[in-house]
């Protein structure tokens, strides 16, 4: 930490000239940490999964006989199947995140498409818990981005404010402009998180309650691909939130003028 790793290579000449080179290894040694790390807790959150696959097989041949537990026994099995592939996708989805350069065709983007179909898709789950969820704000809106990274990104905050939200609630998505900002907030009136975990929830794999967060299928990377979303289209992702009492996301993109080029940082972080 803090320090600067070089690689030299010296070339003899002759007797009496040497070559050295140096190379700062500093952003690249790194980055290879982060890789290896992002490995570890991969194969890590592999094994819960598939471990419990074949556990379930092997109960389930034990009570062949017996065709209401091998009914239940195949529905668990189908539960962690579907659980498995999600977060195949997202580790996919993610790794590709963080190669630099994710954001290969950037184009005008309607903000109003991105959260209707955002919205759309996420209201199924709403539904299933009789929470409502609205959609309101300024139309009209665009960035210049990727569409369906953006509609990823917001989906992903939706689909907490489900998620993290009891019955009969309500999760609102509201779009505003903040300066040359286009901001979409995500507010739910759901369990909260407290100030201790607020900034440790966008780390991949980062979880407040593990138990409560397998039970809604999470991944645990759902904030760190937003967060990677918002910081390849020169934005940010933010929280306020107060245990008990629900939580506000919100997500700002430069807007995308109407003369301008796109108005992004080309320094993103890993
Ligand atoms: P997960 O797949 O577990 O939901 P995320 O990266 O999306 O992973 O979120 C990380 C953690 O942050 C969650 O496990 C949950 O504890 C917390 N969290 C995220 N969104 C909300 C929310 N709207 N309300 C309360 N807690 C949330």
């Amino acid at each position: 930490r803090g320090r600067v790793m070089l690689q030299v290579r010296v070339a003899l000449i002759d007797t009496e000239h040497v070559v050295v080179l140096a190379e700062d290894r500093t952003e690249a040694r790194r980055v290879e940490a982060i890789r290896r790390d992002f490995a570890v807790n991969v194969s890590h959150e592999l094994k819960t999964p598939v471990g419990a696959i074949a556990l379930l097989a092997e109960t389930m041949q034990d009570a062949a006989e017996d065709p209401d537990a091998v009914r239940h026994f195949a529905g668990r099995m189908q539960q962690e199947s579907t659980r498995l592939a999600a977060l195949v996708h997202e580790i996919i989805e993610l790794s590709r995140l963080q190669v630099a350069g994710a954001l290969q065709e950037v184009e005008v983007i309607e903000i109003d498409r991105v959260v209707d179909e955002a919205a759309d898709r996420a209201r199924v789950v709403a539904q299933a818990k009789d929470i409502t969820l609205t959609v309101g704000g300024e139309r009209g809106l665009r960035v210049f981005g990727d569409h369906s990274l953006l509609v990823t990104a917001v989906r992903n905050l939706l689909d907490n404010a489900v998620a993290y939200s009891g019955p009969h609630t309500r999760v609102g998505l509201g779009v505003s402009t903040v300066d040359d900002l286009v901001e979409i907030a995500v507010v739910d009136q759901g369990i909260g998180i407290d100030a201790a975990q607020q900034d440790r929830i966008f780390e991949r794999f980062y979880r407040v309650d593990p138990a409560r967060s397998r039970d809604t299928g999470g991944t645990g990377l759902g904030l760190s691909i937003v967060k990677h979303v918002a910081a390849d289209h020169g934005g940010d992702v933010r929280i306020w939130s107060e245990p008990g009492r629900g939580s506000t996301f919100t997500l700002r993109i430069p807007a995308a003028r109407e003369d301008g080029e796109p108005q992004m940082d080309p320094m993103k972080e890993v």
